[in-house]
């Protein structure tokens, strides 16, 4: 039989504690709905007792269906010398309503004498309490034995009664965390081990990337015996990041043959770790193993040559398996299986070695070098290609517009806005609209103009606007890719734009999400009348 390893991803609340993260509670549903959808075990989202951010989120999570994964609170274990059921902290991770808990108790003696000052009995009963508690209350219940490989080599004994204590207390799963991120692989290995053996509890790991160790110390902890992995997707997380599950997934399934995600999602990890550094809003290293932008590109003549003949060459694995793609770089032959992956649905026709393949793969290279990426914005993608291809007729043409900013009035707030002139079927509109921002104002106008020819875009609102400067060496200094994201209720589209000027940037994607919401009108009213 096949090993099972359970993958459980702390994106939302390890993730979120990383420098420049920060999810809204949208971002945040978004965050669950995709790590569900690549087959994750167990997905934590937050620390309700602190933080109200989060415990709106889990009222608003209630009765959500998902297809793999269990929810998780995360929370602490109760405090000293005072019950578990009059404990704050300990009642709204109950009321956060999830079927699966993680509970932090200290594993290293240094931690208990030291920082929370109870004596190590009491920070047994503690851990025991709690944990006995959640089980009684029907829930899976992971114990995180915060420090434990540090207290380990602090004292070994002690750390291990902690475990102990959740065993004793129903404890589901005893996770080891490397708090610190300081182990070293067969530390890890040989403590995970005697975990494994003495305690009969399914046990997990929960690494930090300080020494640049994580993904290490995590696979080492997996061949020792270890079936639950804690990490995050994209690798992001407090100080140096936590263990990058997109690097540990390929390698335990792909490479030892334990099935972390269902087989049929394998091919979706690129997909998702891309989808989610968009999420939030973090560029994916270009080299980040199995998904980064890079991790199969090949640049020197002989490594080309060699990659045509034999891919095992310079390739530890297939980048099909991943769904990343090879790229030759400084070639037409890159990007075609990635084209023709997203167009065939749109276009079943097209074959990989047609002309207008080629011309797209042309055409996508060409925008990408301006600083398109269409990764998390697929409806901009579908019009580029209809358009390219001659089957997209438009809707209506902008024929200029005007933004004016009136910096700081009497009560110190700036006003903006538009003007704009378009023309559908030969009939010229203006319209001019105020907003509480440039692109607000923007947006207002253009729903005004076309509110006459069509209606349906009434429904149509923007859930999501951001805006990312890219990286020099990426493109052209100062440009800015703008994502907005749209819903009329039914559907989400995503759109993007690039400029030199955001204003500029922000009229292309906001155009785009009109487009794209007209196009699957027609197409909807087609397949009716069919
Ligand atoms: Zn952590």
């Amino acid at each position: 039989m096949t090993r099972e390893i359970q993958v459980y991803d702390s994106t939302l609340r390890d993730g979120a504690q990383g420098e420049g993260i920060s999810f809204s509670v949208e971002d945040k549903r978004k965050i669950v709905k995709t790590l569900d959808d690549l087959g994750v075990a167990y997905i934590e989202a937050g620390n309700p007792g602190s933080n109200p951010k989060d415990m709106e989120f889990f009222g608003g999570m209630n009765g959500l269906k998902l297809e793999h994964a269990k929810l998780t609170a995360f929370g602490s274990t109760r405090r000293r010398g005072v019950s578990v059921e009059d404990d704050q902290g300990v009642r709204s991770l109950l009321s956060a309503g999830t079927p699966a808990v993680a509970i932090f108790g200290k594993s290293s003696d240094v931690h208990v004498k030291e920082i929370i000052k109870v004596s190590l009995e009491e920070n047994l009963a503690m851990i025991r309490d709690t944990v006995a508690f959640f089980k009684k209350n029907g829930r899976e219940v992971i114990f995180d034995a915060e420090h434990f490989f540090d207290g380990a080599a602090s004292d070994e004994e002690y750390a291990f009664r902690t475990l102990e204590a959740a065993a004793e207390g129903g404890a589901d799963w005893i996770v080891l965390c490397d708090t610190n991120g300081g182990s070293f692989p067969l530390q890890v290995f040989q403590l995970t081990g005697k975990a494994v053996q003495k305690l009969g509890v399914p046990i997990g790991v929960h690494c930090h990337d300080d020494s640049g160790m994580a993904v290490a110390n995590s696979i080492m902890a997996v061949e020792a015996g270890a079936s639950q992995v804690q990490g995050t997707l994209i690798g992001f997380g407090e100080r140096c990041g936590n263990a990058n599950l997109s690097a540990i997934i390929p390698a335990l399934q792909l490479k030892r043959g334990w099935r972390c995600v269902p087989g049929d999602r394998m091919t979706e990890l690129t997909a998702t770790a891309r989808l989610l550094a968009e999420i939030s809003n973090v560029t994916l290293p270009p080299g980040m193993p199995y998904v980064g932008r890079s991790a199969f590109a090949h640049k020197g003549g002989m490594h080309i040559d060699a990659v045509s003949k034999a891919p095992s060459s310079y390739e530890h694995v297939e980048p099909d398996s991943v769904g990343n793609d090879r790229r030759i770089l400084m070639s037409e032959v890159s990007g075609r299986s990635t084209i023709l992956n997203k167009v065939q649905p749109y276009f079943p026709g097209l074959k990989k070695d047609s002309k207008e393949a080629g011309m797209l793969a042309d055409l996508l290279k060409e925008m990408e070098h301006r600083g398109y990426q269409y990764e998390g914005a697929e409806s901009s993608f579908e019009l580029l290609v209809r358009k390219r291809l001659g089957r997209f007729k438009p809707f209506f043409r902008v024929e200029k517009f005007t933004v004016i900013e009136e910096l700081p009035l009497e009560n110190g707030r700036v006003s903006s806005s538009a003007l704009i002139a378009i023309v559908v079927d030969g009939e010229k509109k203006l319209s001019a609209a105020e907003g509480n921002g440039p692109v607000h104002a923007l947006d207002k106008a253009f729903r005004l103009a076309l509110d006459g020819f069509y209606p349906a875009l009434r429904r149509v609102h923007l859930t999501d606007y951001k805006v990312r400067v890219l990286d020099p060496q990426e493109a052209m200094a100062a440009r800015v890719r703008v994502l907005i994201e749209s819903t009329d209720g039914h559907m989400c589209w995503s759109t993007v734009g690039v400029s030199t000027d955001i204003i500029e940037a922000s009229c292309l994607a906001l155009v785009d999400s009109i487009e794209y919401k007209l196009l699957k009108d027609v197409e909807a009213r087609i397949k009716a009348f069919i």
